[in-house]
């Protein structure tokens, strides 16, 4: 547990007391030896300089996540200098097994309403739906521009539009590589980045307090589809100028060596058409448009037409093409109604669902409920994406379903047909080795990842009492030449349901955990308005409960101590004030727990006659 180890500097560097923050972020704390101090003591000696220059109005640095820390998804960092705040990211999260009925998780954004007027900007390092996806919420209260890269920005477009009413009048700001935008008294500049998705950023903030590396979603790739590789030798330079902060993404950190190039992914494509007897269908996610290019490359080498379905597949296609970043012939796309015009060996179909959603395109034609397509015995099937984790029971789910139906089946574990778009750990060293941060902060992970990626980064020279292990809504504060943990903002997920906003613990929640794991029990009680009596036996529904064969004979006791309970009513208040007491209720939970040892949720009708 190097994160628990007292060190001499623990409680300083920290700034933590002890039950400070209940969600408890935890600075890693141990002696080290440092990272080369020649690095560390200019930058010292510049930042002391600095602080001398304006002793009194220097303000604070503040950096608050309000997600992506200790999960995967709703990425949302909040970057904070006296009276100007940036935000990067504006993502969503999909609900845990514990939020049924939810739709997606967004940041919660109280924080950031109550200091709209410090807000000079958002500034997106990709177009993932963990990056943007949380946009049409957030830019229904909050107005400010946003800055992203050009395929980022049309993807915001079209998913600001997608909402209709709420969100019209956004000012989006397509940028290029190595723009540089000023806001407040920062300036972001972006730096291009490889990874699942194009356009793609890393984001140097500079600040008068130093400069903050934020990676985004990366990878290197030296050899990419379409497009240039990581551009490290603008990386090494901000590295060079000095790096006062990084916060940097730990998804693949568990992996050891370097990531596969996309355009492996071609060459296994290239194998795979080359023998296919029949047509071919290619699930993968939207976003990867390098994918999409490499399927319509192999589709042309063969002789193939590609149609698309989904969508999701649709409005990325169209937003890619649009900035011309996909090549192809003009007769090679064909529109999915055409597709019984050609040979089944003339046909690819790039579709969505690569991890089984169940509404998704190729779940429905692996069950036979597309309305254009199924699935026929000499169809090869290519699952071009791994499972994200533990979503693998639906995928496997489709793949089993698509082989009953005579399909040749492709997936990930029988060949290379999908490569990762996150840095595996050689990467993030070598992105250590350039940047050579002060202060360190692991980004985009579970406590896992972030943990790990804090030993990497150790490992790679930086003290243990520099790195901080954030969790969303901590305010990880610079002044004075120091770091701590200073307190904690709201960052709770809000759960959107339809179009209403919850959070976790509201009754609705509650209840539909209940009603999924116990079932619910109706009671129709009817009264005598004249005499105040209950008239008959009370009609008892069970749903969801306990299995017929103990159903009957637990209803009848339960009719029987209703009745017990009503000839008492008489004594004191009428029957139907007492009724709705709840007094009955917990008699009617407290019986059915002690037979059954079920909570039912217990609902009692009251029909006065
Ligand atoms: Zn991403
Ligand atoms: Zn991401």
């Amino acid at each position: 547990m190097p994160n628990q180890t007292t060190g001499k500097n623990s409680r300083s560097a920290s700034g933590r007391q002890k039950g400070s923050n209940a969600t408890g972020a935890v600075v890693a704390q141990k002696k080290t030896a440092g990272r080369s101090k020649s690095t560390h003591s200019t930058k010292t000696k510049q930042n002391k300089s600095k602080k001398a220059a304006d002793q009194n109005s220097s303000p604070l640095l503040r950096v608050i996540p309000l997600g992506g820390m200790r999960e995967i998804g709703k990425n949302l960092t909040i970057y904070e200098y006296g009276d100007d705040i940036i935000i990067v990211d504006c993502g969503i999260a999909f609900p845990e097994e514990n939020m049924p009925g939810i739709d997606i998780v967004i940041p919660d954004f109280s924080y950031l309403l109550e200091n709209q007027d410090k807000i000079r900007g958002v500034f997106l390092t990709h177009g993932h739906e963990d990056h943007i996806g949380a946009l049409p919420y957030f830019c229904r209260d909050i107005n400010v521009p946003i800055f992203g890269n050009r395929l980022t920005i049309e993807l915001a477009r079209i998913k600001l539009n997608d909402r209709g009413t709420g969100v019209k009048g956004v000012s989006l700001h397509p940028i290029t590589d190595g723009v540089v935008i000023p806001a407040g008294r920062f300036s972001v500049e972006f730096v291009r980045v490889n990874h699942s998705i194009g356009d793609a950023n890393a984001l140097a903030i500079r600040t008068p307090a130093g400069t903050i590396f934020h990676s985004g979603d990366f990878k290197i790739d030296y050899t990419p589809v379409n497009g240039e590789p990581i551009d490290l030798s603008r990386i090494a330079a901000i590295g060079n100028e000095g790096v006062l902060l990084m916060v940097c993404e730990s998804t693949n950190v568990e992996r050891p060596g370097y990531s596969t190039s996309e355009r492996k992914v071609g060459e296994s494509f290239a194998d795979l058409f080359a023998k296919a007897p029949g047509r071919i269908v290619v699930a993968t996610f939207s976003s990867n448009i390098f994918r999409m290019q490499q399927i319509f490359t192999a589709a042309e080498k063969y002789g193939r037409k590609v149609a698309l379905v989904g969508r999701s597949m649709l409005n990325v296609f169209h937003a890619a093409d649009s900035l011309g970043y996909l090549s192809m012939r003009s007769d090679t796309l064909i529109d999915i109604n055409h597709i019984d015009h050609y040979d089944a060996e003339e046909i690819v179909i790039i579709t969505t669902g690569s991890q089984g959603e169940p509404m998704s395109a190729l779940t429905r034609m692996a069950f036979a409920s597309h309305k254009r397509i199924e699935i026929q015995p000499e169809d090869t099937v290519i699952i071009s994406a791994s499972p994200i984790p533990g979503n693998e029971k639906p995928i496997y789910r489709v793949i089993n379903e698509l082989f009953k139906r005579g399909a040749h089946v492709i997936y990930e574990s029988l060949s290379e047909i999908h490569v990762s778009g996150h840095a595996y750990s050689g990467e993030l060293r070598l992105i250590h080795n350039l940047i050579k941060p002060r202060y360190f902060i692991p980004s985009h992970g579970e406590y896992r990842h972030l943990h790990k990626h804090a030993e990497l980064a150790h490992e790679m020279g930086t003290p243990w009492e520099n790195i901080f292990l954030l969790n969303n809504g901590d305010i990880f504060e610079f002044a004075s030449d120091r770091a701590k943990i200073s307190g904690f903002v709201p960052a709770g997920g809000v759960l959107i349901d339809g179009s209403g906003m919850v959070d976790i613990d509201h009754p609705v929640l509650r209840d539909r955990r209940v009603l999924a794991e116990d079932g619910l029990v109706a009671v129709f009680i009817a009264i005598d308005r004249k005499t105040g009596q209950m008239i008959g036996e009370p009609d008892i529904q069970a749903r969801g409960f306990i299995y017929e064969s103990e159903q009957e004979r637990i209803i009848k006791d339960s009719q029987k101590r209703i009745a017990h309970f009503a000839s008492k009513a008489g004594e004191g208040k009428p029957l139907s004030d007492l009724i709705k007491s709840r007094s009955l209720q917990n008699l009617l939970q407290d019986f059915l727990f002690e037979r059954t040892h079920r909570r039912p949720i217990v609902v009692i009708s009251v029909i006065e006659i």
